[in-house]
């Protein structure tokens, strides 16, 4: 766990660095070199998404309706009022840690505001409930509340998942369940959480380009994840700085 919470802690510092530089102007291309550059500039610390599945960049850059798998692009330039998610991993000796984070461009509508306010309610519900003795289903019975009053969708589709050796493990970490449902939770496991969120239809669909996964809709959508470990004093958040 101590060593995905160092690979953790390059993407919390590589997000704290990205909030100062994701200004109107700028390139999804242009984030993604910069997140590259931020990751190789540790020792041993490889870009995890790069080349995985045949993944082009270190980091999904989505835009707006995109909802994850956004490929970055010198030909993207993000617009004030926009919203852009970066989803990126970090492999460091074997071991994977994964996050994401919607930013806001310059001045953003209310109504964005509110959706990446409770995109992030709800992974830090989502958080409190990866306790040991707690199921898979309490993770997503915990976004299903902080959503409840919301007419937001929930993007059912895609699911959080285990991390350690690999990036993506078992178990699935669904957004929507009921309590006490699913696979228990154990002291030492690792979960990446990751609630996703659209102003509109849950419903998603991917673009031409086989990566780019938007809302079917194409209402905005939001992505907050941490990767977590279960410890005997509760939910250890390993991709914080
Ligand atoms: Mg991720
Ligand atoms: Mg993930």
């Amino acid at each position: 766990m101590d060593t995905i919470a160092l690979a953790g802690s390059i993407i919390a510092r590589c997000h704290a660095e990205l909030s100062e530089r994701i200004v109107p102007g700028v390139s999804t291309g242009e984030i993604d070199e910069f997140v590259e550059k931020f990751i190789v500039a540790h020792e041993r610390a490889i870009p995890a998404f790069k080349g995985l599945y045949g993944f082009p960049g270190s980091a999904c850059i989505s835009l707006n309706e995109e909802v994850v798998h956004g490929i970055p692009s010198t030909k993207r330039i993000l617009c004030e009022g926009d919203i852009v998610s970066v989803d990126i991993g970090v492999q460091l000796d074997g071991w994977y840690s994964d996050s994401a984070r919607t930013f806001s461009v310059g001045l953003i509508s209310e109504e964005a505001r509110a959706l990446l306010d409770v995109t992030s309610l709800a992974l830090a519900a989502a958080i409190k409930a990866t306790v040991p003795g707690n199921h898979v289903g309490d993770i997503g019975a915990a976004v299903v509340d902080i959503c409840e009053d919301t007419d937001y969708g929930i993007i059912r589709e895609l699911v959080g998942h285990g991390v350690g050796r690999e990036l993506h493990e078992e178990p699935q970490v669904p957004n929507h369940g009921l309590a006490g449902d699913g696979p228990l939770l154990q002291e030492g496991m690792v979960l990446a959480i990751e609630p996703m969120l659209s102003a509109g239809t849950p419903r998603i669909k991917t673009l031409d380009d086989g990566w780019t996964v938007i809302t079917a809709d194409r209402s905005l959508s939001a992505h907050f994840e941490h990767t977590v470990g279960i410890t005997p004093y509760g939910p250890r958040i390993l991709t914080s700085a």
